[in-house]
């Protein structure tokens, strides 16, 4: 199992386990600060069956295992549905609080992105946090505290986490054995979606790389169908937002590279790897197309943030796409 990274946050958590837990956790830090690796590695020490090493759970008993892949009985993880966390998902959490814990002496709820609960949710978290109903331990986590009602924070044990450099981030991916071409663009778009990746969906990073090119080319080369082939990848299959989002940020990292390119700045590139398909799609396109296929995926994106409809969006910026495209190669 990995480590999370260290640093005073891992030891203030160190010192709150071995003082006897907190009831409430709060980790506050930047996307990309390692907020979730290090709540799952505190979640396995506390329900650890095997305490020879107190200082780390052993990652092989069936509570560690459970909790690797996410189904142990007493943790409960909400993760915001659409761009809020909702009250019902709180009320949902409450109801499944009022039962005693299954396995464990007590029960855990991890709160992804708690600065993103509603007025409503956050008033009934508040009064979950003031009455739990069994022993249990609850960790939110918050990129932007400010956000979050200063009475819930006062609950809370704030455990506050720096943000880790690029460098470090290239590190921590190649650890997880990402290869170093993917790692060098999965640590710059990370930030934005750190979670989401810890989540497991790191092993698709891959798919979507092979989509930006895939979907590039048929831009360029109008040879096929990237309508036929944003249904066949992403709708059916039925892609969360989450990595439709990641999608299109790596799809403007391949734009940005695309220019960079076009400038002499090639030391500069994250698609080193993809060189060859780079040259190749640059001979047919010009500096105003670059721009404007890069605007079309910054304006999805926005337009996705804000309504959150997958598929009309991703036709759009399809439809846009071929129309400035149109004159290329001619
Ligand atoms: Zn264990």
């Amino acid at each position: 199992m990995n480590w999370p990274r260290q640093g005073m946050h891992t030891r203030l958590l160190d010192q709150s386990y071995r003082a006897g837990l907190s009831h409430a956790y709060l980790f506050v830090g930047p996307e990309g600060s390692g907020k979730y690796d290090t709540a799952r590695f505190f979640i396995q020490k506390i329900f650890c069956l095997d305490h020879q090493d107190s200082n780390r759970p052993c990652g092989e008993c069936s509570a560690c295992r459970k909790i690797e892949s996410g189904n142990h009985p007493d943790l409960q993880v909400i993760a915001p549905d659409g761009q809020t966390i909702k009250i019902a998902q709180i009320r949902a959490l409450q109801s499944a609080f009022s039962l005693k814990a299954v396995e464990a002496a007590r029960k855990v709820y991890l709160i992804q992105s708690a600065d993103l609960m509603t007025p409503e949710a956050a008033n009934a978290m508040l009064k979950f946090l003031e009455e739990p109903a069994y022993p249990c331990v609850a960790i939110l986590m918050a990129s932007h505290p400010a956000k979050l009602l200063p009475t819930i924070v006062s609950r809370c044990q704030v455990i506050p986490f720096p943000a880790q450099n690029e460098t470090e981030r290239i590190d921590y991916f190649q650890q997880k054995g990402v290869p170093i071409a993917q790692a060098k663009l999965l640590a710059r778009v990370m930030g934005d979606h750190e979670e989401q990746l810890a989540i497991g969906e790191t092993a698709r990073f891959a798919e979507v790389l092979e989509l930006v090119v895939q979907l590039t080319t048929e831009f360029v080369s109008k040879q096929k169908q990237p309508m036929q082939l944003i249904h066949d990848k992403i709708i059916k299959i039925g892609w969360s937002l989450d990595l439709v989002l990641l999608f299109l940020d790596c799809l403007g990292y391949w734009f940005r590279d695309l220019m960079y390119l076009s400038s002499g700045l090639e030391s500069e590139l994250i698609y080193s790897a993809y060189r060859e398909q780079l040259v190749l799609q640059l001979k047919s396109l010009s500096t105003e197309q670059l721009l404007k296929g890069s605007d079309v995926i910054l304006n999805t994106k926005r337009y996705l943030q804000l309504h959150g409809n997958l598929q009309m969006a991703l036709e759009a910026m399809v439809l846009q796409m071929q129309g400035e495209f149109r004159v290329c190669s001619q």
